[in-house]
């Protein structure tokens, strides 16, 4: 180092992060802020700074780095003086736009070495070399996108008053889809969705290839894709390339399937995709007189009804394998099986085995999702519908001109039913806000709500110009001049919530099963916010709608955020170990408490079933964007007659459109044993060397891969006893 820099003199030469080593250029900040400035205008609409400030700033910086007599200086830590200058100037918009983003090189350390220095959000996530890439990705995007957006909706997610979903993914991909397979065995397959990086295959012609066909739709689609990707439908637009089949060969098809959805470990990170199928035991009402789509070909003279036998057995095939698992006796955590419910399936004897099927899979691993169409609500027999990800419901209703098309596949109309972004409330915040008055919380509920709204109508706009301009190339893929694969406009907006229990417990005093006033209360609040859902959907054209959503960090996210801005009132209603979270919930993020999701029961609440079904029940007829009715089980062994009997009835009897029944599983890594249950000891070779799965919020995931909320949620679970 020469003399002049070591006496401050001269500045050292500049590191920068592009991996080049300069001098010093004062005339390099005034270029880069006069560039980069320019965001504040496309970002926040405020102006872009002039020269005469730039040179200032630079000025000052080069005047800093002087006196400082630093001697060693790299491009970050130049930005980071040239941002101390522009807040002390109050050029603070300027500032978001022109700092870096990054973390700090501890934690890409303790990423590298799986030391997991940040909350779990995501339990399918493994430690492996793409996940550790994907993680330290992840922060980087969230930090922009919290610098990207308008500030009120930054600060809403940051102080928790809201939880932005998937934050990483923000202004690049769409939320979840749920697929017509029909699109795919007419056009065929282009997993760029350009066809110009990778082969184009035509549609399938054989069994095999439509079943890797459907594969790899819904691999190819999680790379563009925030959250879970599914079929609709699947059993029956897979059946025209069962007919020449027997049953051994469908079930050979069907375990293929299977491996191939839990083997493709391809997905954001190392994963496997997220999805689910709809599995009908028969063929719908709508597609009973539709022409098949398979082949290439739309075929004039068959009919979707005509193919009920090969449906029924693909489902039977498709259950059997499940129940089998794989090569270790391990269930299929994904795709998720959705086993339709209708008043045919039960009534028609024929079905019986597909309903006897589903709850011996429920009684073995818990798998089973049930999708019920009977309540009146769905609208299943005229309409099409499903429920994927984590329990997000859509639906098309039957009465439109544009479904006719879509069933007939009219050039190409087919149906594009899915999410675009998911924004969560923190319902007991709301309670705080309005200060346990009830005549003010609609108000607050609506001010928190326009927050979400605003987030959606930014995130419509950034996707919308994303597909315009071919960035999400697999969703918007046009083979031949088809209609996009994806109908952008279509996409659901939802609003969801969590902590419904909390927040009429602060405000009644009773939880949701303690009191009738607190059933009240929710009841009322959910139909509030319905309003508000279809004003917003009026006056902006777009899909809007409530759900309960998963809330695997968002539960415990909020539960923490008010313990540090409303202590007071949060300490007295956050569920879980809150005397383990005391020492910790400051600094770390993952602690053991949690809000109670949705508009759900405490979990820990010890009040029969028939109680819980009889509150909950009356809340799926408003929360069309979704809900799920948790059924979490005690026996080690179930009785799979007892959970048909609960089925039927659930089917029959309710207004619950989705549930499942949640077995807890025990595997053993020395000797093979899984069972029922969470063992401390294998009972079998004593082994203390086990695996636990259990369900944590929509799905099965290995426990110690949970958030500490979500572990200390399953030990607070209530479990029944069913009976027969
Ligand atoms: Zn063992």
């Amino acid at each position: 180092m020469t003399e002049a820099v070591l006496n401050g003199k001269l500045p050292p030469p500049v590191r920068r992060s592009d991996g080049v080593i300069i001098p010093f250029d004062k005339e390099l900040i005034v270029k880069s802020l006069l560039k980069e400035t320019q965001l504040v205008k496309t970002l926040y609409g405020g102006t872009p700074m002039k020269e005469e400030d730039a040179r200032r700033i630079a000025d000052e910086v080069e005047e800093d780095i002087r006196s400082m007599k630093l001697r060693f200086l790299s491009g970050p830590l130049i930005r980071e003086l040239v941002s101390v200058k522009l807040l002390e100037h109050g050029f603070d918009k300027q500032r978001n736009v022109y700092t870096r983003v990054g973390m700090p090189l501890y934690d890409v350390y303790s990423i590298d070495n799986s030391e997991g220095y940040e909350a779990k959000e995501n339990a399918n996530l493994q430690p492996n070399p793409e996940t550790f890439h994907k993680k330290k990705a992840d922060f980087l995007s969230k930090e922009s996108y919290l610098l990207m957006l308008p500030s009120n909706v930054a600060d809403a997610h940051l102080r928790g008053d809201i939880h932005i979903h998937d934050l990483e993914y923000w202004g690049v991909r769409p939320f979840c889809q749920d697929w017509d397979l029909r699109y795919f065995f007419y056009y065929g397959l282009m997993p760029d969705g350009t066809g110009t990086h990778t082969s184009v295959a035509g549609p399938a012609k054989h069994a095999e290839v439509a079943m890797l066909h459907a594969a790899k739709v819904l691999g190819a689609a999680q790379t563009n894709f925030a959250g879970g990707q599914g079929f609709f439908n699947f059993t029956v637009f897979m059946a025209p390339y069962l007919m020449e089949m027997d049953d051994r060969k469908i079930h050979q098809l069907a375990q293929m399937f299977l491996y191939e959805m839990t083997q493709l470990y391809v997905a954001r990170g190392g994963q496997p995709v997220f999805s689910s199928i709809q599995i009908e035991s028969g063929v719908p009402k709508v597609w009973q007189e539709a022409p098949v789509v398979s082949h290439g070909k739309v075929w004039k003279d068959m009919r979707y009804g005509d193919l009920e036998g090969k449906v029924h057995a693909f489902a039977n095939a498709l259950l059997d394998e499940y129940m089998k698992g794989d090569a270790v006796g391990k269930m299929f955590n994904f795709p998720k099986p959705e086993v339709v419910q209708r008043t045919r399936y039960w009534n028609d004897k024929s079905f019986e085995d597909i309903m006897i099927k589903a709850a011996q899979l429920s009684a073995k691993f818990g798998s089973t999702y049930y999708d019920n169409m009977i309540p009146a609500y769905r609208g299943g027999e005229d309409g099409v519908s499903c429920f994927q990800c984590c329990a997000y419901a859509f639906a098309e209703d039957g009465r439109s001109e544009s479904f006719r098309r879509k069933i007939l596949f009219e050039d190409g109309a087919h149906f594009s039913m899915g999410g675009m972004q998911v924004v969560t409330l923190n319902m007991p915040r709301l309670a705080y806000k309005s200060g346990g008055d009830e005549a003010r919380l609609p108000e607050v509920l609506r001010e928190t709500m326009s927050v979400a709204k605003e987030a959606h109508l930014l995130k419509h706009r950034l996707m919308k110009h994303q597909f315009e301009r071919g960035l999400v190339p697999f969703a918007s893929q046009r083979p031949r001049g088809a209609p996009p694969a994806v109908d952008i406009d279509n996409l659901s907006h939802t609003i969801g919530f969590a902590g419904m229990n909390e927040m009429v417990e602060h405000m009644t005093g009773y939880q949701l099963h303690e009191d009738q006033s607190a059933q009240r209360l929710a009841l009322k609040t959910l139909i509030e916010m319905d309003r508000v859902r279809k004003e917003y959907s009026t006056e902006t054209g777009m899909k809007f709608s409530i759900a309960r959503t998963p809330a695997e960090s968002s539960a415990q996210r909020f539960a923490v955020a008010d313990m540090i801005h409303y202590t007071k009132f949060a300490r007295e209603l956050v569920k879980g170990d809150l005397e383990a979270a005391l020492p910790g919930y400051r600094e770390s993020r993952d602690v053991p408490i949690y809000y109670t999701n949705g508009a759900h029961v405490n979990v820990a609440a010890q009040v029969p079933l028939y109680e819980r079904l009889a509150i909950e029940q009356r809340f799926f007829p408003i929360l069309k964007g979704g809900d799920i009715f948790h059924v979490w089980l005690g026996e080690v062994n179930p009785d799979p007659d007892a959970l048909l009997k609960l089925n039927r009835r659930l089917a029959n009897e309710s207004w619950i459109g989705y549930w499942s029944h949640t077995k807890d599983i025990t595997m053993c890594m020395s000797c093979g044993y899984v069972g029922g249950g969470l063992n401390a000891r294998c009972p079998v070779c004593g082994s203390e060397s086990l695996k636990h799965y259990s369900r944590i919020t929509g799905y099965y995931q290995d426990v110690s891969s949970w958030n500490a909320a979500k572990r200390q949620e399953l030990r607070d679970r209530y479990r029944v006893r069913i009976s027969a």
